[in-house]
């Protein structure tokens, strides 16, 4: 989710500081024959205050501190492939861990597989489940929009909170890698398509001075796996700055990183409509135990029930981490995103997206509460509505 890039990716951008001061913000005016102190980066004014706030969502991310379950387990007569706990990189690393689950069921010599779970990873692993030959059947408790997937920020954030440093073993980044990888690869081919389910984005971190560009809370606790920068950073465009009058947003600092947002109503229904296309079946079903899997006429199946692992299986790993997102009416000409004093701003064409996201990843940790917080909902936009009050 957001906050890892607003506090990695925009923190630690290649030359970040060295750039700075590299920029002239005089141009030669055309016709004027003297050069003229411009801004030469001009950002649309963001309409952002909180009447015109339409949602406020809450929804718990599925993490495990030794990252997903991508393993095989016998349950009775079933063969279930387990899909689940990708923390706040489920939508990153949904198409390389599909990928995955996909091979050890293909492996089974079963062509009728049944997915358990409609979010991320159950689309992602259905589609391509279709693709390598099966009749796929998804049985769910919820659909799209009712499912968490369709509550996230809807950026590529392959290494947010996906599990502990610790736990960031070599054979671990191997695997990591190559979801992280297949992932953004198969999002390339959806975009420029109708109803832009998928798109790049500027994003600007926004400073009130140099000095806390570096910033990040302390914490005593377990640190979080920072994998991006390390094993995908040739996939991470170079970032630029922007010192203070050389832009539209004040005195502050800049730094402009380019991100894969994706924009989640049109992405879900874009892989809902492939897979019926490709002759798949939906039941909404729910299951309590395991055991109950028994009624189900396919004898391999895939469990991606995200949260709901830790209920379904009794797995205690799964530990909730709440995160709420503020919903705006869409502006067209907003098309940039913004990070500012730990809030993060995401321009989704179906419905803008204002988030805090606290002081490092431990905010939310083990909240699985989802009752929206009116208060902290303003503060995000507020915050971000601070940045256009008055340039
Ligand atoms: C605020 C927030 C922002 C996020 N932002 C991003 C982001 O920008 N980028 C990113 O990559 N990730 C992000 N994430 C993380 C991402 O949303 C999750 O990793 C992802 O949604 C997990 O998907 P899933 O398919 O495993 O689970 P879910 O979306 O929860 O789907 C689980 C499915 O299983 C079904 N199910 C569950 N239990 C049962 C049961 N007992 N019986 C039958 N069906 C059942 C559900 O009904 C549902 O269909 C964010 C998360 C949050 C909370």
């Amino acid at each position: 989710m957001h906050n890892r890039i607003g506090r990695r990716a925009f923190l630690t951008g290649a030359g970040a500081v060295a750039a700075l001061g590299a920029l002239d913000a005089c141009r030669l005016l055309p016709g004027s024959g003297r050069t003229h102190s411009q801004p030469t980066l001009q950002l649309s004014p963001l309409r952002a205050s909180v009447d015109r706030i339409t949602r406020i969502t809450v929804c718990t991310r599925p993490f495990r501190a030794e990252g997903p379950r991508l393993e095989v387990e016998k349950v009775g007569a079933k063969t279930v492939v387990h899909n689940y706990g990708h923390g706040g990189s489920g939508w990153s690393l949904s198409w390389g861990s599909g990928a995955i689950a996909t091979a050890h069921a293909m492996a089974t010599g079963e062509r009728d597989i049944a997915v358990i779970g409609c979010g991320a990873l159950g689309l992602t692993t259905a589609l391509q489940l279709q693709r390598a030959g099966a009749r796929v059947t998804i049985y769910a408790r919820e659909l799209p929009p009712d499912v968490r997937s369709s509550l996230a920020t809807g950026l590529y954030t392959p290494d947010s909170r996906i599990c502990l440093e610790k736990h960031a073993t070599p054979a671990f980044k191997q695997t990591w890698q190559q979801m992280a990888r297949q992932t953004f690869d198969t999002y390339q081919s959806f975009l420029g398509l109708a109803g832009t389910p998928v798109e790049f984005i500027d994003s600007y971190a926004v400073y009130d001075d140099a000095a806390n560009r570096r910033r990040g809370a302390a914490d005593a606790r377990p640190a979080f796996a920072e994998l991006q920068r390390e094993l995908t950073g040739d996939l991470i465009p170079r970032s630029a700055d922007f010192q203070p009058g050389s832009h539209s947003l004040g005195q502050r600092w800049l730094q402009r990183n380019t991100q894969l947002m994706f924009n989640l109503t049109t992405y879900t229904r874009t892989l809902l409509a492939d897979f019926a296309a490709n002759g798949g079946r939906i039941e909404i079903a729910e299951f309590h135990a395991p055991g109950e899997f028994a009624r189900l006429k396919e004898k391999t199946l895939i469990n991606a029930t995200g949260y709901g692992a830790r209920a379904l299986f009794g797995d205690q790993s799964v530990i909730p981490v709440r995160g709420q997102l503020t919903r705006m009416i869409p502006q067209a000409d907003v098309s940039y995103g913004l990070f500012y004093r730990n809030v993060s701003f995401v321009p989704r064409r179906d419905g803008l997206v204002f988030q805090v996201v606290g002081d490092n990843d431990y905010y939310g940790y083990g909240d699985d509460t989802t009752v929206p917080d009116r208060a902290e909902a303003e503060r995000a936009v507020n915050s971000i509505a601070s940045l256009f009050a008055a340039t």
